[in-house]
């Protein structure tokens, strides 16, 4: 399928859950998962109306740099970061970085902002489903480590992320979507952040219609718009 199409299938997908769920299909942005994608596809994408995509390696970001400079596009991180790798992150224009889970990336981050004099929007990405395999903060900490992310003055907290259980048992997924809006929720009436918590970052190619059911304002998807990639997701989500 040509990525025209492929997309006006995801974003009827998208319609078709938001009226079942009795939201407004504008509340809901679709995010280009674009890891392995070339740059000629995701201007392709781009240019259809999508402006936003997520890269998962900051070589990537680096590499399609260039390419993606002519045409205008909202750019975030997805992946899992190290620290050695922020200063470079830092030079592509990444506006987000969806994938903040641990106190060492929080104080390494506001050092190097620190010294760009620069501020960055940030989300928490929380490990709803507790596998060993999956990154994010533990959802028992993720209130505690949110409003330690909350005392770095230039790190903005605008959401949550998660990636939900892999699984054919849609309760099972619906239950990872529902935990990470009931600790936004619960963040927002603690007040534990300067402004309200408003993102909620979740829902893939296979359960995008579950997570906007339960509340989700970035969907990202990749597969079924770009067609299967050469390795697993392990690849992209694990260190090194
Ligand atoms: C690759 C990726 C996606 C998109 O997954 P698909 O199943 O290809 O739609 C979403 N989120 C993250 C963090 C990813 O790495």
């Amino acid at each position: 399928m040509n990525i025209s199409n492929a997309i006006k299938k995801i974003q009827g997908r998208m319609n078709r859950a938001c009226e079942k769920a009795h939201r407004d299909p504008q509340s809901v942005r679709l995010l280009l998962a674009t890891k392995t994608v070339p740059v000629e596809k995701i201007k392709e994408a781009i240019s259809l109306g999508y402006p936003l995509i997520g890269e998962n390696k900051v070589q990537e970001i680096e590499e399609k740099y260039e390419g993606l400079r002519s045409i205008k596009h909202e750019k975030h991180f997805i992946g899992h970061l190290q620290t050695n790798k922020i200063k470079f992150l830092l030079r592509y224009g990444v506006e987000c970085i969806q994938s903040v889970d641990r106190p060492k990336l929080v104080k390494k981050l506001q050092n190097r902002l620190a010294f760009e004099k620069k501020e960055i929007d940030i989300f928490v990405q929380v490990n709803t489903s507790g596998e060993k395999s999956k990154f994010g903060v533990s959802p028992e900490k993720a209130l505690d480590f949110i409003q330690y992310v909350s005392t770095f003055e230039r790190l903005h907290i605008k959401g949550l992320m998660t990636i939900g259980l892999f699984s054919a048992d849609e309760n099972k997924v619906r239950a990872c979507f529902a935990l990470l809006r009931q600790i936004r929720d619960e963040a927002n009436q603690l007040a534990l952040t300067q402004e309200p918590i408003r993102e909620l970052s979740m829902g893939m190619s296979k359960d995008l219609e579950i997570a906007i059911e339960e509340g989700a304002t970035v969907i990202r998807v990749g597969t079924s718009i770009f067609g299967e990639r050469p390795f697993p997701d392990s690849y992209y989500w694990n260190e090194g």
